[in-house]
């Protein structure tokens, strides 16, 4: 069957390929090539014969799937084992090695990258979510930041029968602000 263009109806159409590169989470980006159409009449470029979205669509599942085991590899190195993240997720035993093996849904992928992004999210799930677990999740963050990109980083807690007041305090890396000052920065809670 001979493709012709949508636009103007064309039989003039010439196949051509393109190259694009898809961005996974936390892995290299991977680059594909897959062909499309133009017309050497209008030209007008496009999937003129709609065989682009499916292939394209596998193409991106399957990269979005070999990144898996390369995520969980990553988060033994950081020091969570596949068998904490099971407990602290309350999954059934082995779920993990299933997804190794590249059996994983798009949701379970979702749930790695989030953990990847804030391991310690791992505590609070861990902890059956309370309360307690989630300030203290909420309070290390500002912890984390504040350890990584200021300088000497503080933290004094003040306290009265009303109210709980922290603060963190600590000097700028330059090269966070991007200016030869270093500049003092402080959070305090909001009671
Ligand atoms: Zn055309």
């Amino acid at each position: 069957m001979t493709t012709v263009c949508p636009f103007c109806d064309s039989p003039n159409v010439e196949k051509i390929m393109i190259n694009e590169i898809i961005k996974v989470p936390f892995c290299d980006d991977v680059a594909i090539s897959h062909p499309t159409f133009r017309c050497n009449n209008c030209e007008e470029e496009g999937d003129f014969d709609n065989s682009l979205d499916k292939a394209l669509t596998r193409t991106i599942d399957k990269a979005n799937i070999m990144s898996a085991p390369k995520l969980m590899e990553e988060l033994t190195q950081i020091g969570i084992t596949m068998t904490y993240l099971e407990k602290a997720l309350r999954l059934p035993f082995r779920t993990t090695s299933r997804w190794k093996r590249g059996k994983i849904s798009h949701s379970a992928l979702a749930l790695l990258r989030l953990v990847m992004a804030s391991p310690r999210l791992l505590e609070v799930a861990d902890d059956n979510f309370s309360p307690e677990a989630i300030a203290k999740y909420q309070l290390s963050r500002t912890w984390d930041f504040f350890k990584k990109n200021t300088i000497n980083p503080g933290c004094s807690l003040t306290w009265d029968m009303n109210q709980l007041d922290i603060k963190f305090q600590g000097n700028m890396y330059p090269r966070i602000t991007n200016s030869p000052v270093t500049q003092k920065v402080e959070w305090v809670s909001t009671p």
